[in-house]
């Protein structure tokens, strides 16, 4: 059966665990993160497919089916697994991706190297995809491409499904053309981006500068910009952004651009925020705390997340205030997700001996300063640990979005505790009553943890409040709804009628 929704992501919508022998298919366990929203797209059309590769080895035939029907929660669907073998994974994500494309994305262009970079995999892999996609999707279904590993996937599907509707979502920064146009494969990425009839952001300042760059590559018209509307753009910060192009025309095709920020799942973060196994989880911290306060700090190890501008911050707040030892704990959360590459084991070494470094200098038999997690903590466990902790402090130097700053204060039930983030995260614009800091500055860091610590509770609730209304408005219901709308309306600006988003603007 065709499908009427193909979503293309990398990744398997569920994990693969070995039983007796045999592998079993399992649906990801918590209902919070990407995957399972996506999945439940499903939900909204006849028949959907999913589009993901799987490791074959080098010179065998896949020995599976490469196509099988899933039935879980979200109803029947199909599960495309392109074979690719580990040198293909290799270079099309952990080198392409990883060490040419994400580099750029993030505006960190001393770590771009292109030099092992072998374009001609990248090509291949992202048509196999393409070709993949073709298959599950009628003719007119809608394809809904996720990130930049699969730039090139839109130019090919356009020739094999040229009446698709094509929709690509980029869940990283998209940097200024000054930064894109470094990319020797600039143009080739950018027609291919501009076959979709949607690109969508986070953000509206990611998609000026992916508009900026397409008109500095090719002739393109700006055939919509409008005002961005409050509740995504204050004034004054680093990624405010006052206008948004929503639409460019190339060649005969009109490319809709849209800026809606992932939200996270509210309700489930509420609801096991308030459970009793919260409830006993955070009498257990709290007694361990013995009345010390607490700082966590969550991220996945990579340069870009800021842990070791953090670290360095959280030394100078020992050595400044000796009234804090012995009286404080920064629980520091670092994920190495990605173990065989280089450049993130290095980080993680480096934050490793900082904590070594920090916690040698000023821990007593009593008292260790910082607790480190290498290992992944179930989001449930984060929950607890969210409402024990003061502050949470997130200071990536750059970041699409950041879902961790959302989930600490939808666990904050009690509208206490204080945030403190990186003005260069998507989220900021969303949550401007946040504490604000600049990772570049020493000087910038150093003051927000200061303002965080001295918060008066009645300051705490009153910013919590605000921020909380946000990221509820703003949760995954809202963005799945808005999605779908987006979807809809591209039925319509294929037929050759253009939706002007001038009344609804990037913020609903
Ligand atoms: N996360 C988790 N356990 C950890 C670390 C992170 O469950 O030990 C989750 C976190 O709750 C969030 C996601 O991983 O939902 C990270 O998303 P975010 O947007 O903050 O960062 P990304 O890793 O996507 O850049």
């Amino acid at each position: 059966m065709k499908s009427d929704l193909v979503i293309v992501y990398h990744r398997q919508p569920y994990e693969e665990v070995e039983v007796d022998g045999k592998i079993e298919l399992r649906p990801n366990k918590s209902p919070n993160g990407i995957v399972p929203t996506l999945k439940s797209f499903f939900g909204e059309v006849s028949h959907g497919s999913w589009i993901a590769w799987k490791l074959r080895e080098y010179g065998e035939m896949a020995d599976w089916e490469q196509v099988v029907t899933i039935s879980d929660d979200f109803g029947d669907y199909s599960v495309s697994r392109l074979a690719l073998t580990a040198d293909q994974v290799n270079s099309f994500y952990a080198v392409t991706s990883k060490e040419a494309l994400w580099p750029i994305l993030h505006s960190f262009v001393d770590a771009y190297d292109y030099g092992p970079v072998d374009w001609p995999t990248f090509q291949e892999v992202n048509f196999l995809f393409a070709q993949a996609a073709a298959e599950q999707a009628a003719d007119d279904a809608i394809i809904w491409i996720h990130d930049y590993n699969l730039w090139l996937v839109p130019v090919y599907l356009r020739q094999m499904k040229p009446n698709a509707r094509i929709s690509f979502f980029h869940h990283t920064p998209f940097p200024s053309p000054d930064v894109f146009n470094i990319l020797p494969w600039r143009n080739e990425i950018m027609d291919s981006l501009l076959h979709c009839d949607q690109v969508g952001f986070h953000i509206p300042r990611y998609a000026v500068n992916f508009a900026n760059a397409a008109r500095t590559l090719f002739e393109v018209s700006v055939e919509e910009e409008i005002e961005v509307e409050d509740g995504m753009s204050p004034r004054g910060m680093a990624l405010s952004e006052p206008t948004i192009i929503t639409r460019l025309k190339y060649h005969d095709q009109h490319v809709n651009i849209d800026a809606f920020p992932v939200g996270t799942n509210v309700n489930y973060i509420e609801e096991v925020a308030r459970s009793e196994a919260t409830e006993t989880k955070l009498a257990e911290i709290k007694e361990e705390l013995a009345g010390k306060r607490l700082i966590v700090s969550v991220a996945r190890t990579d340069y870009t997340k800021g842990t070791k501008e953090m670290l360095e911050s959280f030394e100078r707040l020992l050595e400044r205030r000796e009234d804090l030892h012995g009286e404080i704990r920064l629980m520091c959360v670092s994920v190495l997700a990605n173990q065989n590459m280089a450049v993130y084991r290095r980080v993680q070494e480096e934050i490793e001996g900082l904590v070594g470094r920090i916690n040698g200098r000023f821990g007593t038999f009593e008292w260790t300063p910082i607790m480190l997690f290498t290992g992944a903590v179930p989001l449930e466990d984060l929950i607890a640990y969210f409402r024990a902790a003061d502050v949470c402090w997130l200071t990536p130097l750059r970041d699409g979005l950041n879902l961790v700053c959302k989930e600490y204060c939808a666990a904050r039930i009690d509208e206490q505790g204080c945030l403190v983030i990186s003005e260069f995260m998507g989220a900021a614009v969303q949550l401007p009553y946040a504490v604000m800091t600049n990772p570049y500055s020493e000087r910038f860091m150093d003051a927000a943890i200061d303002q965080a610590l001295d918060m008066k509770p009645e300051e705490q609730r009153a910013r919590m409040q605000m921020m909380r209304r946000n990221v509820s408005h703003y949760d995954i219901v809202q963005w799945s709804q808005h999605t779908m709308q987006r979807f809809e309306e591209l039925a319509e600006s294929r037929a050759g009628r253009p939706v002007s988003h001038k009344k609804s603007a990037a913020a609903e």
